[in-house]
């Protein structure tokens, strides 16, 4: 009778068939992004009932009414982002710590940034059962960006804000980009990649995404409906 493959060599190949189904079909073609999510073990950012469906193409619920963000759109940022060896990073919206894992493959620092309190443990638990020395969760309020680090290569945005926070500007080095879903209704956003060139911005839009509310005090609030 032949054995039960070890679930690690399961979770393996399910990861491959991810890269090779969802994204890359769907115009993800950066190999250091496509390398970064065939790497990543989503089954660690989830809890034990939502293992099974670690590799589902699509969000999975984490506690607290919030998300760890669908595969493709992790890695569609990332691509977005162009990310550099080097870089230093900074994650709003730590979750369960899977963004902050690949973002941590693609560059060199990576801050990610978290309000609720018990996410942010348990990301940090996860971060570090998988062993990242490059990552930093903080607790906080992530809106307001995070000065005492800044400037930041690349600032990446994980919940639905309804216009882009002036913090995130002014702690943006030259050359960097900011990823952020932006739409003033709660279900739905459009994906925009801005460029700092001096003090000129280039502001691109990506296409429509779905994420939870940006909430904080440097985040507009969405208008009543
Ligand atoms: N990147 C996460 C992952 O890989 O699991 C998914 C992020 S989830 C879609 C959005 C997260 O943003 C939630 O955990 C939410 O609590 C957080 N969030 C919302 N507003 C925030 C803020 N002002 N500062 C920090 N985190 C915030």
């Amino acid at each position: 009778m032949s054995q039960p493959r070890p679930l690690n060599e399961v979770y393996a190949h399910r990861r491959q068939a991810m890269v090779l189904e969802q994204l890359a079909p769907r115009g993800i073609t950066d190999t250091r992004v496509l390398a970064a999510m065939a790497r990543v073990p989503r089954e660690e950012y989830v809890s034990s009932q939502e293992r099974e469906m670690a590799y589902c193409d699509g969000a999975l619920p984490i506690g607290r009414e919030q998300t760890i963000s669908q595969p493709y759109t992790v890695a569609f940022m990332c691509q977005a982002a162009q990310l550099q060896p080097g870089d230093r990073v900074l994650e709003i919206g730590t979750g369960s710590g899977y963004g902050a894992a690949v973002l941590a493959q693609l560059a060199g620092e990576v801050h990610t940034i978290e309000r609720i309190e018990e996410l942010a443990k348990n990301a940090q638990e996860n971060l570090a059962r998988c062993g990242y020395h490059n990552v930093t969760v903080h607790l906080g309020d992530g809106t307001l960006g995070l000065p005492p680090q800044s400037p930041f290569n690349a600032i990446m945005v994980t919940a639905g804000a309804t216009g882009l926070p002036e913090a995130y500007r002014q702690q943006l080095a030259d050359g960097g980009r900011i990823v952020i879903p932006i739409g003033v209704d709660r279900r739905s956003q459009t994906m925009f990649c801005f460029t700092r060139r001096g003090d000129q911005w280039e502001s691109q839009s990506l296409g429509g995404f779905a994420f939870v509310p940006l909430i904080g005090q440097g985040a507009m609030s969405f208008p009543d409906r």
